[in-house]
């Protein structure tokens, strides 16, 4: 192409809009180049909404539970500036606000209620904790490689849902440093959901009713078929975990309390007395107790005589109820929630808050994640030799960092210039039909 002119790596990323102008501007060919387009994200584009940063709510927890809410700041080097001088024990992120929050007090002094939250990512949080009705091995905040795979069967159920079932494609998973997970759904279509709209995608994805005592009840709803996302989240994730690994680990049939807790789901007083006395008989079995246990009670509630869809249904309802994700419903249903930040430091455990990959969730182990000594103890062995951000790179957050800026934050950066550019090219177009007017 004549007046085409490479801009080798080196030079693009020094260029920013101004630049690149002075330099090519006489040979700057008409109609579609590649290269200019580089160089056209690369500057600030003349769509991008300049105060949206500096409208973000930060939270600051210091030490002492002291709380700083509604920090803001215009620029990353700023926000930077106050971690370091603040060194909060923990951050927060918060929605992007209409007005800044740092200044809300002026605004509401002006009558308006202008100060309202205008985007906010769509987030999930689930807790380990939540699950200690359906766990044997621990308890409250503590997590064993034994229960952990309940997070696990959580990103997979919910993480398949969001991309398959409302199509967002900018989700980031993290591990909150002690005893859950975070999601954070960052498409620009989920950033700008109403709160209505929050809780309607939570219910959806929300089975678990009843109080937090007893084995929380599932029912399932729609007569002789699931909804298709429960269908396939059964089949293709909670039955195997279930059958092939949690009923095991966790023991679920090993004593009689144990056993009457799933008993009492079964509204059919026949088949229960049947089930006990066969598990009186049946103690010593060369099988494991809980598979051929889990085996008796499948065989007689889906058996040809069991006719009634809800007797069926039992099966189905207890793998629910002992795997099926349970979220924390009011995190996801307000805009103006804040959720900690990604990479933070948890302030009880010291682990930092690391990216997990949801296509290899499973083979994520807790236990194995940088502590905030191990990762001083790398910086004081001067293992580190290289500089910049391929230091980061290199060191035992690596792994992570390489997998947040490539799998989600190159990706969304991507998506969002996309969406600027289309919004801007829209508004021009608009001006240009109404002067042609
Ligand atoms: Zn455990």
């Amino acid at each position: 192409m004549v007046g085409e002119r490479v801009v080798d790596e080196r030079e693009d990323m020094e260029i920013d809009g101004v630049k690149a102008e002075k330099n090519y501007s006489n040979e700057i060919p008409d109609g579609f180049n590649s290269n200019l387009l580089k160089i056209y994200y690369d500057g600030k584009h003349p769509g991008c909404d300049h105060s949206y940063f500096g409208r973000r709510e930060f939270s600051f927890t210091l030490d002492n539970d002291i709380y700083l809410r509604f920090q803001s700041f215009n620029s990353s080097a700023e926000l930077e500036k106050a971690i370091k001088e603040k060194c909060p024990f923990k951050i927060d992120i918060g929605p992007v606000y209409s007005v800044d929050p740092a200044k809300r007090h002026a605004y509401s002094q002006s009558g308006d209620n202008v100060f309202t939250p205008v985007e906010r990512e769509l987030i999930f949080d689930i807790d380990i904790s939540d699950y200690d009705d359906v766990r044997y091995c621990c308890s409250g905040a503590d997590v064993c490689s034994e229960c952990w795979p309940l997070m696990t069967v959580a990103i997979k159920v919910i993480d398949t849902a969001l991309r398959d079932d409302f199509g967002f494609n900018h989700i980031l998973w993290v591990y909150s440093g002690r005893r859950g997970v975070h999601c954070w759904v960052c498409d620009g279509k989920a950033r700008r959901l109403r709160n209505e709209q929050r809780a309607a995608i939570a219910e959806y994805l929300h089975v678990h009713k009843g109080n937090e005592n007893s084995l929380k009840k599932v029912s399932l709803e729609g007569g002789f078929s699931l909804h298709p996302f429960l269908a396939r989240s059964y089949t293709d994730i909670l039955k195997d975990f279930f059958e092939g690994k949690h009923l095991a680990t966790q023991q679920l049939f090993s004593d009689e309390e144990r056993c009457e807790k799933i008993l009492g789901r079964i509204p059919d007083e026949s088949i229960t007395s049947e089930l006990r006395g066969k598990w009186q008989d049946n103690k010593r079995s060369r099988d494991d107790i809980n598979v051929a246990r889990w085996g008796h009670l499948k065989h007689l509630l889906q058996s040809g005589k069991q006719k009634s869809p809800g007797i069926r249904r039992c099966v189905e309802e207890v793998v629910f109820s002992f795997t099926y994700p349970r979220l924390d419903m009011e995190v996801s249903k307000h805009m103006n929630h804040l959720l900690k930040a990604p990479f933070c430091i948890h302030p009880k455990t010291g682990h930092v808050c690391v990216p997990i990959d949801p296509k290899h969730c499973e083979d994520f182990d807790p236990s194995a994640v940088p502590t905030l000594s191990k990762l001083l103890e790398e910086l004081n062995m001067g293992a580190l030799r290289s500089d910049g951000e391929d230091e980061l790179e290199n060191s035992l957050l690596g792994q992570s960092i390489k997998y947040f800026r490539s799998s989600f934050l190159q990706p969304l950066l991507k998506s969002c210039k996309e969406e600027i550019e289309s919004s801007y090219a829209a508004k021009l177009q608009q001006s240009n039909n109404s002067l042609s007017w």
